[in-house]
């Protein structure tokens, strides 16, 4: 095996090699391609510790943690605003609000307009916490937020399961898991930033500077009649078919409302598999059979 993670290219990008290394230099950069991957910058002052790669989900066969879930709820949030502002039904944002009141901080995941990007960030209040409420479909710069992370507090920590694959294998090799509540989701894999970056600057010569982006907007409703498939033709089977792929981009003054059914380029992209990581498409353990076992 390596002894550190420089010969490791497209992997998950998910950072908690750049978070564990005790010197500090490693960090994760976007490939030509436009992913997350790590680069060892001063590799003279590697002490080949190994510990970069002893956590790197992408480096080992199997997960963390063996799939076997103890009990299944179906659940939503009955906070009307949460459920929409939320992704889905809001459970995500349930579990952040409880876990806050019982002392927990919250490293999530929130929209930066200044690097035009998703970073997960630190959260101790509620006001805080609120902007990780909705997807962002984007991949998530992990490694601020995973190096402020204090192993003796409490965390929940939420992220794509490979984020959070790396991520136990992490607080157990620290051997800290006590102090840790981990929440993954169903992940469709995550779509090229070369993508998002054309599209968003596209949308700014309508909107001008963008302040926000919510990717699943309920604004105009949770539904979105599906009356086209993903190539521009209606499909019969496709008719009574709704979703609330709506991505809203808000500047300053005004916002750009723009619907998957109506053909949004960004969705189609993503949700036709054009666009996703090498690894997502070759590599991901976490789709199919271990999330689906339920
Ligand atoms: C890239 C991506 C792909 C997904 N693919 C699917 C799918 O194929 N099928 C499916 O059923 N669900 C998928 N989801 C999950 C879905 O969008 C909802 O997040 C989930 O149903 C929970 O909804 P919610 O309303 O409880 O929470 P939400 O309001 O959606 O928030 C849930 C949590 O997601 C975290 N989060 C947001 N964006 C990111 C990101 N970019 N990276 C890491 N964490 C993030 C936030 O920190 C928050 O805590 C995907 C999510 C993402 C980010």
């Amino acid at each position: 095996m390596n002894s550190n993670i420089a010969k490791i290219k497209s992997c998950y990008g998910c950072g908690v090699c750049a978070a564990v290394c005790p010197h500090r230099i490693i960090d994760i950069r976007l490939n030509s391609e436009g992913y997350y991957e790590p680069r060892v910058m001063d590799a003279d002052s590697c002490t080949g510790c190994g510990l970069c790669v002893s956590v790197c989900s992408y480096s080992h066969d199997g997960m963390a943690q063996r799939q076997s879930p103890k009990e299944c709820y179906a659940a939503w949030s009955e906070d009307e605003e949460i459920r929409k502002s939320c992704s889905s039904g809001g459970v995500g944002y349930e579990l952040v609000r409880t876990l806050l009141s019982e002392e927990y901080k919250v490293a999530g995941v929130r929209y930066d307009a200044e690097t035009n990007r998703a970073v997960h960030y630190i959260a101790d209040t509620e006001e805080k916490a609120k902007a990780t409420m909705g997807s962002k479909y984007i991949q998530s710069y992990t490694v601020d937020a995973f190096r402020q992370i204090d192993r003796k507090q409490k965390y929940l920590v939420t992220g794509t399961p490979c984020q959070i694959d790396s991520f136990r294998r992490y607080i157990q090799k620290f051997r800290c898991e006590e102090n840790f509540v981990l929440m993954d989701f169903f992940c469709h894999g995550v779509p090229s930033m070369n993508l998002w970056k054309k599209y968003s600057k596209e949308a700014e010569k309508t909107t001008g500077e963008i302040v926000e982006v919510s990717w699943r907007n309920k604004t105009f409703g949770w539904h979105d009649s599906w009356d086209m498939n993903i190539h521009g033709k209606r499909r019969e089977e496709d008719v009574n078919w709704h979703d609330s792929y709506n991505l809203l981009i808000t500047e300053k003054k005004s916002f750009v409302s723009s619907r998957w059914s109506q053909g949004d380029l960004f969705f189609k992209m993503f949700l036709s598999n054009s666009c996703l990581g090498k690894a997502c498409y070759a590599k991901c353990k976490f789709k199919g059979k271990p999330h689906r076992q339920i």
